[in-house]
């Protein structure tokens, strides 16, 4: 199941892979499956095709959006193959919303326009000041980044109905053990 509570599409992409330092899991298992995400993300209204190459070119910027937010959140470069991988995706053209005759309008593009769209969405956020508002969750485990948007700047969580919900549980039931020790 896909969650869509990072703030900005390309940190949402990045979290496509849940808990990377333990339990790894990825979801986007088949090709149909970045083209279900984005129709999910409100990107196009249809679903797309998408190849076995277009999934792996998906996955490679993924993980190099990934690394480029972090390696910035640690306040080192990123790495000179995922400079490479994010620019020469966010020159091709993007998704690109179309007005009809009849007052709709509909977005639609292809896997690559998808692509081109997220590296265009990270460097959006790379040079916005509000770049200094992706945290990482603090919940355990959870390895997705979020952009702070509270008034306060101070969520800890990726999502409350993702991690904050849990986060606040397991602290109740820590201060009832500790309130009641058996
Ligand atoms: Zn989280």
């Amino acid at each position: 199941m896909f969650v869509y509570v990072s703030g900005r599409r390309c940190l949402d992409f990045a979290g496509t892979v849940k808990h990377r330092d333990s339990t790894r899991e990825e979801l986007l298992t088949q090709p149909e499956r970045l083209s279900d995400w984005a129709v999910q993300a409100g990107l196009v209204d249809r679903p797309i095709d998408v190849t076995d190459a277009d999934l792996a070119a998906a996955i490679a910027l993924r993980e190099a959006i990934y690394r480029t937010v972090i390696a910035r959140l640690d306040g080192r470069g990123p790495r000179p193959a995922d400079v490479t991988v994010i620019n020469e995706w966010a020159v091709r053209p993007r998704l690109t919303p179309r007005l009809h005759r009849s007052g709709s309008v509909s977005r639609e593009g292809s896997a690559a326009q998808l692509l081109a769209s997220l590296a265009a969405d990270l460097l959006d956020l790379l040079t916005a000041a509000e770049f200094e508002n992706v945290k990482r969750c603090a919940h355990a485990g959870c390895t997705r980044l979020y952009l702070d948007s509270s008034r306060a700047k101070n969520r800890h969580w990726c999502g409350m109905s993702t991690c904050g919900n849990r986060a606040k549980v397991q602290a109740f039931r820590a201060r009832q053990r500790a309130a009641h020790p058996t």
